[in-house]
């Protein structure tokens, strides 16, 4: 086998379809594809109104995945035959009252220094784009270019494009790495199978950190930062939203289908599954805030997942310090957004060995020891 991927959420399963449209024989591994993090995200495409202080390296590996959204969703949906809800409606961000006007304002200042596109709207024009937003509200902010992408249909689809171009996907843990000498040769299966690969591909999102037998200096510091959110039901035929409205605590991202995700909680609390009754409130509140008419819709489903954090909060992607071992994992709040850009690097890395200048600032290799690659 050329390449053996742990982990088949959205980051490992597209770099195992696109790696395996460069002519490579892949497998992947994983007890419940797609179901991780990448089952419970927004997924919002969004470097803009995402943009965090201190995270303008990020920034820049963002847009590039933004950029190449629209190819990277058409050529799935050709190689799968599904649509994966790729929306480019653009995101609104509201302020209900003048303290959040205010921090949204420094918030619009900092865009604007980095040159990002986002323009002021008074009240009544942003309530003419969305016009379920609460009448009341103090000010708004229109991101024309952060879209939304339907993530679990997109992790489906990814599953079946796989599955049409020949990917293997087995349906397993893997308990261990395997190495020889200085170099990792593959994996141990919880049924206790042996895998050789040429390379391992370590995407197992907050569980990166985990998995026994990886070398300690290649270890990546992955942390599980905890989010709940939930799904309301809306209408399919008469949707209440048709983009993404933002506040500074809380998204509300409308499905095709008509339901509503509205999200999320931002909690360090390992890997805590736990759904509680203040995350519920606060987030419910706070979207009423920004839509009043979200009260009269159904609760659907509360979901618990965990973002694979890294110690900069940037993705850790490329070769590790061990021979055998590529890392593509710490994708954080935006994974779904970096699948397109880390499927692209990581095959290009994986066939022909050479790290790109893209994806070079994010080599795992920023937090070992030594600093570099043997
Ligand atoms: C509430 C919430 C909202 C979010 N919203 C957004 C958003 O709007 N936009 C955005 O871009 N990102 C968003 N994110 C972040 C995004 O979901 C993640 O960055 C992304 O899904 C990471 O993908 P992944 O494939 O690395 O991890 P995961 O999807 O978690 O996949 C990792 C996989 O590894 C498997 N695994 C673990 N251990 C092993 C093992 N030993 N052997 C084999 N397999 C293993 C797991 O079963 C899992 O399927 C959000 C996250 C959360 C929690």
């Amino acid at each position: 086998m050329d390449v053996v991927i742990v982990g088949g959420g959205a980051i490992g399963l597209s770099i195992a379809w696109r790696s395996k449209e460069r002519g490579l024989d892949v497998a992947v591994i994983d007890e419940s594809f797609g179901h991780g993090a990448s089952w419970a995200a927004a997924g919002m495409l969004a470097p803009v109104t995402e943009v965090h202080y201190g995270e303008e390296a990020v920034l820049q590996i963002n847009l590039e995945s933004s950029r190449r959204y629209p190819r990277f969703a058409a050529d799935l949906t050709a190689a799968s035959g599904r649509d994966v809800g790729y929306r480019q409606s653009g995101t609104l961000i509201v302020a209900p009252d003048g303290d959040d006007f205010a921090a949204l304002n420094e918030l619009f200042a900092f865009q604007c220094r980095l040159g990002l596109d986002a323009r002021a709207l008074k009240p009544s024009e942003a309530r003419s784009l969305e016009p379920a937003l609460a009448p009341s509200i103090r000010g708004a902010f229109f991101v024309e270019g952060d879209h939304h992408v339907d993530n679990r249909l997109l992790v489906g689809a990814l599953e079946e494009a796989c599955r049409r171009t020949g990917v293997e996907l087995i349906e397993d843990r893997v308990e261990e790495m395997v190495t020889t000498g200085d170099r990792v040769t593959g994996v141990r299966l919880g049924d206790g199978r042996s895998m050789e690969a040429r390379t391992v591909v370590l995407a197992a999102g907050s569980w990166s950190g985990r998995i026994a037998g990886i070398p300690e200096r290649a270890r990546p510091p992955v942390r599980p930062v905890k989010g709940q959110l939930l799904y309301l039901k809306g209408s399919e035929s008469s949707p209440l939203l048709s983009r993404n409205v933002r506040g500074l605590d809380v998204y509300i991202v409308p499905r095709a289908d008509g339901r509503i995700a509205v999200g999320a909680t931002v909690e360090e609390k390992e890997f805590d599954t736990t759904v509680t009754a203040d995350a519920v409130y606060t987030l419910l509140r706070d979207a009423y805030e920004l839509i009043p008419g979200l009260r009269e819709l159904e609760l659907l489903e509360m979901v618990v997942g965990f973002r694979p954090g890294s110690p900069d909060n940037a993705p850790m992607l490329g070769p590790s310090t061990v021979d055998g071992l590529v890392i593509a994992t710490g994708h954080y709040r935006n994974g779904i957004l970096l699948a397109p850009v880390t499927a692209d690097e990581i095959a290009h890395l994986l066939a022909t060995g050479e790290t790109s200048a893209t994806i070079a600032p994010f080599t795992p290799t920023r937090f070992s020891a030594t600093g570099v690659a043997s």
